[in-house]
């Protein structure tokens, strides 16, 4: 397609009214819970592919200990997504998935892909299936925290002075942005040259309702903010910065809140981790800011993620993908699935003892020396377990462990 001058002048000047963005309905969120606590909940679980069922397993166990031990039922019912519902239906997300987690309390993923399914086209790709699940279900919010533990502080590749005591919560939104934003495309100008452009979009309906989701993990946690923007070359950043300000100030008056440019935030994360607590940023600043603050920890096994609506369940899902090497091998760490299903207590379920009870348990299996083939190292001593053995450690400590209160 050629693009002719005034083609190019209207892409320019096309009022944001005109752009797609999507559907952001704000609804005021005072509390992140999907739903109040009560004693049986309805969780959709998607095993997906490599070694998802593996690691589905171990947590599986681990969550039966939990609702043993606290008297309160999880009613976990597999449904299909990626490789495995390609094979099963020719669909990386079938529409009975979408509807079974759309009824269900909150949903738990492991991974999906894998080398079989490389080279289909994009619509029979795994990844299409996760895309369709986070835009179907209005995931707005995704919260990655990345926590340094004593135990593993050897696994990161930054000094020890500098990420002991590491503890930093990256708040991304996740259906705005550069990533979604429209015009978009690639096309040929009347000189024949290509022009590639996306547009970096954001209605103040989309900032608020991360900036509250934002405030109100930062409220629960030490209570300060950062947002992060690049208000001193972008519009939209401009705007950010105002709606976040103003979300902050108005909702959440006892938050600290702090603004940072993104190239300075790159730089703080890994010459000074620990001076964030809570970090908001849009989509493509988190996309990459939140990888950063993953490695401070080091391990890819031990990363858990939640992503969640306005209303409705939350998907919590570990950060690492399928792992199509060590599938079927019992090698894999279900570390970060477990942590996955703390914050799903925590942030959906309403049940923040029994996630500080999870935490404290993988904690605890960490101090007992035992650990799976990825965060051990050589001479630490430590036992080599496979994944199924440490579910059962983990579960057994969920069953004997201390626990504050329930
Ligand atoms: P990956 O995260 O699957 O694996 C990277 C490396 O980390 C591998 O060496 C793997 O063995 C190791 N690893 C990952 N998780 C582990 C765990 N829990 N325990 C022990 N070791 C672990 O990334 P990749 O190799 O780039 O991708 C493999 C497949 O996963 C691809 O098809 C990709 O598209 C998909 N993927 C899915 C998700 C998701 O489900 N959200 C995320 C990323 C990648």
């Amino acid at each position: 397609m050629k693009l002719t001058a005034a083609a190019v002048a209207a892409l320019l000047t096309t009022p944001a009214v005109a752009f797609t963005v999507p559907n952001a309905s704000f609804q005021s969120r005072t509390a992140l819970n999907a739903v109040s606590k009560k004693d049986s909940y309805d969780i959709t679980l998607l095993p997906g592919d490599g070694i998802g069922p593996e690691i589905t397993t171990a947590t599986t166990k681990v969550l039966k200990s939990l609702t043993d031990r606290c008297g309160f039922t999880l009613n976990l019912k597999e449904a299909l997504i990626g490789g495995a519902a390609i094979d099963a239906c020719n669909d990386p997300f079938p529409d009975e998935s979408l509807e079974q987690c759309r009824n269900s309390d909150s949903v738990l993923l492991a991974c999906i892909g894998g080398y079989k399914w490389d080279k289909n086209p994009r619509e029979l790709r795994p990844e299409t299936g996760l895309l369709k699940m986070r835009k179907e279900m209005e995931l707005f919010a995704n919260l990655r925290p990345a926590k340094v533990l004593e135990q593993l502080i050897d696994a990161s590749t930054l000094k020890r002075e500098v990420v002991e005591g590491v503890d930093v919560m990256v708040v991304r939104e996740l259906t705005g942005d550069v990533y979604f934003g429209e015009p978009k495309g690639i096309d040929t100008l009347e000189s024949g040259e290509r022009v590639g452009y996306n547009n970096m979009i954001y209605k103040e309906s989309e900032i608020e309702r991360i900036a509250r989701v934002a405030g109100d993990v930062a409220s629960k946690r030490r209570g300060e903010l950062c947002s992060i923007d690049k208000a001193n070359v972008l519009d939209v950043s401009q705007l950010w910065k105002d709606v976040v300000t103003d979300v902050i100030s108005k909702d959440f008056p006892d938050v600290k809140l702090s603004h940072m440019y993104v190239d300075n935030a790159a730089m703080q994360l890994i010459r000074w981790p620990k001076q964030f607590d809570t970090i908001v940023c849009g989509n493509i600043f988190g996309d990459i800011l939140s990888d950063e603050a993953s490695m401070l920890v080091g391990s890819l096994g031990m990363l858990p993620s939640a992503s969640i609506g306005s209303e409705g369940p939350g998907v919590f899902e570990p950060c690492h993908g399928s792992a199509p090497d060590i599938a079927g091998q019992d090698k894999a760490n279900p570390l970060a699935m477990i942590l996955s299903a703390a914050m799903m207590l925590r942030y959906d379920l309403d049940r923040a003892a029994e996630a500080d009870l999870l935490e404290s348990a993988v904690e605890a299996v960490l101090d007992q020396g035992v650990r799976t083939a990825d965060i051990k190292q050589e001479g630490d001593g430590c036992k080599l377990v496979g994944c199924v053995e440490m579910g059962e450690v983990v579960a057994k400590l969920v069953e004997t462990m201390d626990m504050v209160s329930v």
